[in-house]
């Protein structure tokens, strides 16, 4: 079995379900005792948060890279990072590594593409949804992702950070992500990607008037895939 290193903490809300998630597919393959090897090193998000704040994505790209770094010398065989957003530095965290970066793009993309998808909506923070360092990931998989209106995206980015990175949820803002998939829907997207790691605490499948593509679960069901294969020698 091999091992997985979590980049984690971004936020914990989101950490603890890959770990949830991980275990329980390397369980479920393996039967009995069985669970899977995995290493986390958890960041104090309020730093990253100050990173993400200031636009100053060379620090954070410095501190996610050396949390990669502390991973791969600890054992991990392969690494994640656990949020969407922190993608947009993860040229810098390749960069410090030997091992591979699981990128959390190419396991939506890749579950799109086994559902038959190409035009998908995507929610998650402003970044994700204004710049193009996920979508152009998604392009790759022959995906077209659809954003909402621009002047939504601070409403929405809010949510995420004012609410459920803190661990807040309430009806009002699950029924604005709802809003906003609707006008996607009406646009032409098959499919919702959650493409912030913590929108799935918000918004369940039957909240949803599009099927739903969690990148949470859907990045750490690829990591169990990666914990299942032997190490190589
Ligand atoms: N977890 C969120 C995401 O997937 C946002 C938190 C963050 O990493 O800044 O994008």
């Amino acid at each position: 079995m091999q091992t997985i290193g979590i980049i984690g903490g971004m936020s914990w809300y989101s950490t603890i379900n890959y770990y949830r998630i991980i275990n329980a597919r390397v369980q479920e393959v393996l039967g009995g005792h069985h669970s899977a090897r995995i290493l986390i090193d958890s960041l104090d998000f309020d730093a990253v948060r100050a990173c993400q704040l200031a636009e100053d994505w060379e620090a954070a790209g410095a501190m996610l890279a050396a949390s990669g770094r502390r991973l791969q010398d600890a054992g991990a065989d392969t690494v994640l990072i656990g949020t969407n957003l922190m993608h947009k530095v993860a040229p810098a965290v390749t960069a410090a590594l030997d091992v591979p970066l699981l990128h959390i793009a190419d396991a939506v993309g890749a579950a799109a593409r086994r559902n038959g998808y190409d035009r998908l909506a995507v929610l998650g923070t402003k970044w994700v949804m204004g710049e193009s360092f996920y979508a152009d990931r998604l392009a790759g998989f022959g995906i077209t992702a659809l954003t909402p209106d621009p002047e939504r995206h601070d409403a929405l980015d809010a949510i995420i950070f004012d609410e459920l990175t803190q661990g807040v949820v309430t009806d009002a803002s699950r029924a604005m992500f709802v809003a906003e998939i609707e006008k996607l829907a009406a646009r032409g997207a098959q499919a919702v990607v959650l493409a912030c790691t913590e929108i799935e605490l918000l918004i369940s499948p039957s909240d949803s008037p599009l099927p739903v593509l969690d990148s949470m679960a859907t990045h750490a069901l690829a990591a169990a895939e990666v914990c299942l294969e032997p190490v190589s020698a």
